[in-house]
């Protein structure tokens, strides 16, 4: 499998340099050449395959020979095997034909782990074919670092520098990355906002000698390698609700169009998915393009569910590169003008091709607390702020004889104060994290300053000795 990129403008690669590259040299995402397909009668042979794997078999179209089918195998089973749940992507019931397919039993309790466990793998794995040694870094508001964190620690391949704005993370998130010792990973308070730490990480991949001499590499979620590992949970909790012989509808609680998008590529694949609902909070650039093709950013605002705090949804190009019958000319002019005018102009026709396959719904702060107390209620569900507008929008697109699975991409735990406000239960942290509260944390304070954080890149490379 070859990749290429949505502007047209970039080196087809392999999976294996796709993953490490992650971003496209001309600004563009890279996305398969051709979609492997899935016939009914292939589906149904998945039917009996634990999650692990099935999850080896999905992501194998998409590797290639890169990684060979038995490493690949075993590296899902890896993956997978320390997860809460022995279903590792459990469908709890909560309606008549309205179900929730839960995905934060990994290691930091969000559906990041998901992707991210088996992304550290593989570029172990590749990194240690090509004798490589690579620096990754990123900046997290919440979720994203600690997955990484936990993904990559003990790598002999690689450092991972994460920046965290100082004093506004939530303490779970903060602690989940703080509090793991292991020799390759950094964790930078900036005295900064979010945007701060963003913009620094930014300047360091613009640094063009400091790229080189770092050797640096990204794990956000425009990295191929995520969607890929995000596929094979849709079509699990496809094949137990009985596809491929009846349609199924998925709603999904929405930031940067990732997760959403997995869905939608599992239907590009040959899945027979009748709808799908992209939820969201008072950030809602998505919804309001679903609605009435209405693309402008505005001004982030924080909100109950922060991992959907955004205004750019960068997947969102993926998706618009298959609307446009793959034109990357003219994708490359949309994506140009939509940053030089903060609205992106999206023809008539291309928005009702969208609208057959998506629609959205968003709720804001008192909605969401008003959700959750409600599903509570009505079926026993502790749903965090994130999942209870994914439930929400389920609940109103649903139709009677398609099964809608809503995936829930945090646990409650993650959450307590707004669960507590909603239900007055205040939700236990999972056994394997119960004394997260007491460990002893590591980060260093450092101010948003460039020289400074990139010698602190530099010296845990030393460090490890690359
Ligand atoms: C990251 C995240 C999301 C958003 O996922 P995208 O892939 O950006 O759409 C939703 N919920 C939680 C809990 C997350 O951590």
């Amino acid at each position: 499998m070859r990749y290429i990129s949505t502007r047209g403008k970039a080196p087809v690669l392999n999976f294996s340099h796709t993953l490490l590259t992650g971003l496209a040299i001309d600004g563009g995402l890279y996305v398969p050449e051709i979609w492997p397909q899935l016939s009914h009668k292939e589906l149904r042979s998945l039917r009996n395959l634990s999650y692990p794997e099935l999850a080896a078999k999905i992501i194998g179209l998409f590797t290639s020979d890169d990684v060979p089918a038995p490493i690949l195998l075993d590296l899902c089973k890896q993956s997978y095997d320390h997860f809460n749940h022995k279903a590792i992507v459990p469908l709890i019931q909560l309606e008549h034909n309205l179900f929730v397919q839960e995905l934060f039993h990994g290691p930091t309790l969000a559906f990041k782990d998901m992707a991210m466990q088996l992304l550290g793998r593989l570029f172990d794995y590749i990194l240690s074919q090509r004798e490589e040694h690579i620096t990754i870094i990123g900046a997290t508001s919440g979720d994203t670092g600690s997955a990484a964190i936990e993904a990559f620690k003990n790598s002999r391949y690689l450092t991972v520098t994460i920046l965290h704005p100082y004093g506004r993370t939530s303490e779970v998130q903060r602690r989940q990355m703080t509090t793991v010792l292991s020799p390759n990973i950094n964790n930078i308070a900036v005295k900064g906002s979010f945007d701060d730490c963003q913009d620094l990480v930014k300047t360091m991949f613009a640094d063009f000698s400091f790229r080189k001499e770092m050797h640096l590499s990204a794990i956000n979620s425009i990295n191929w390698g995520r969607i890929a590992a995000q596929i094979p949970y849709y079509i699990y909790a496809a094949l137990c609700l009985g596809a491929p012989d009846r349609e199924i509808s998925f709603t999904v609680p929405t930031g940067n169009f990732g997760n959403i998008l997995a869905a939608w590529s599992a239907k590009k694949m040959g899945l027979p998915i009748r709808f799908l609902g992209v939820a969201s909070n008072h950030n809602d650039i998505l919804t309001r393009f679903l609605l009435s093709n209405d693309m402008s950013i505005q001004e982030v605002k924080p909100s109950l569910s922060p991992s959907m705090d955004i205004q750019i949804s960068s997947n969102f190009e993926r998706l618009l590169f298959e609307l446009l019958d793959r034109d990357a000319v003219q994708c490359n002019q949309i994506m140009q003008d939509f940053r030089k005018n903060n609205k992106m102009a999206i023809p008539e026709k291309i928005w009702n091709k969208a609208t057959q396959n998506f629609n959205g719904m968003s709720l804001n702060n008192e909605e969401t607390k008003e959700a959750i107390t409600k599903i509570f209620k009505n079926s026993l569900y502790l749903a965090d702020p994130h999942t209870a507008i994914g439930i929400t929008t389920a609940q109103k697109y649903k139709d009677k004889d398609t099964p809608m699975v809503t995936v829930a991409t945090a646990h409650p735990a993650k959450f307590p104060d707004a669960i507590k406000q909603a239900t007055g239960i205040l939700p236990p942290l999972p056994l394997t994290m119960a004394d997260l509260y007491e460990r002893k944390e590591y980060y260093q304070i450092l101010p948003a300053d460039l020289k400074i954080i990139e010698e602190s890149v530099r010296a845990i490379t030393r460090q490890n000795n690359f």
